[in-house]
């Protein structure tokens, strides 16, 4: 018998809730609901769900705090459900300890993706340390951390260090979006300026460098306000 992975979702919109529900379990998701952030937390510490799907705006209490409670004891992904527009929000959810965001309105698709991402990736910080230094591959591009080398179909690309530190933490986190503040401080250090335009300049010449169409990128996406995604890692799908 395997187990199935149970997902909890906190949504108190009960159409988008049962979307959701029905989507995962038809995918062999079991689901947990609740909807309120009190009855969230609550499910979550008495059945310990694989996964939490959740809505920032709950009647009762602030999806934010929800983050910041379950970060103190767990580190179960959560991806936040989020409306169009609100970067602000998606970043301090970011900050607070989310690991990834949905925008609504989003696909069967999308959903499955992200949720596959996230729990990938949390397994892989529990389990496999060493898989982190495994060779990024995706859509023809290689990253070989160790020897810090770069190609894209068999011929290598030149990055600057800069470049390299981006490009980098980009493609270990590969599938997930890296918020600007992030970037800036892995790149540059705690004391960086947080102005995001040395983030922008470098990463327009990375793009001239790997993308055949920069202003359509294949490898590393933009996030709108909120920061940058590279293609996921073809050994993780
Ligand atoms: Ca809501």
């Amino acid at each position: 018998m395997t187990q199935k992975i149970t997902v909890l979702i906190i949504e108190d919109e009960k159409s988008i809730c049962d979307f959701m529900a029905k989507t995962l379990g038809a995918h062999d998701y079991k689901t947990n609901t609740a909807h309120t952030g009190k009855e969230g937390l609550a499910i979550m510490t008495s059945s310990l769900p694989d996964l939490v799907l959740l809505d920032l705006g709950l009647p009762d209490m602030d999806g934010i705090d929800i983050i910041k409670q379950t970060r103190e004891w767990s580190s179960i992904p959560i991806i936040v459900i989020s409306a169009r527009s609100q970067e602000k929000e998606k970043v301090e959810a970011l900050d607070a300890g989310a690991d990834d965001y949905i925008t609504k309105p989003f696909g069967t698709f999308e959903l499955l993706a992200r949720i596959r991402t996230a729990i990938r990736h949390n397994n892989k910080i529990v389990d496999d340390p060493i898989n982190n230094n495994r060779p990024y591959s995706a859509s023809g591009m290689v990253i070989d951390f160790e020897k810090r080398k770069c190609t894209i179909n068999g011929s290598e690309i030149h990055f600057t260090r800069v470049e390299y530190k981006i490009v980098s933490m980009l493609a270990k986190n590969s599938g997930k979006v890296i918020t600007y503040d992030s970037l800036i401080n892995e790149v540059w250090g705690p004391y960086a300026d947080d102005n995001n335009r040395i983030l922008r300049v470098n990463m327009a010449n990375i793009r001239r460098k790997i993308e055949e169409n920069p202003g359509e990128p294949k490898y590393i996406f933009t996030e709108l306000g909120v920061g940058y995604r590279m293609l996921e890692d073809e050994n993780l799908v």
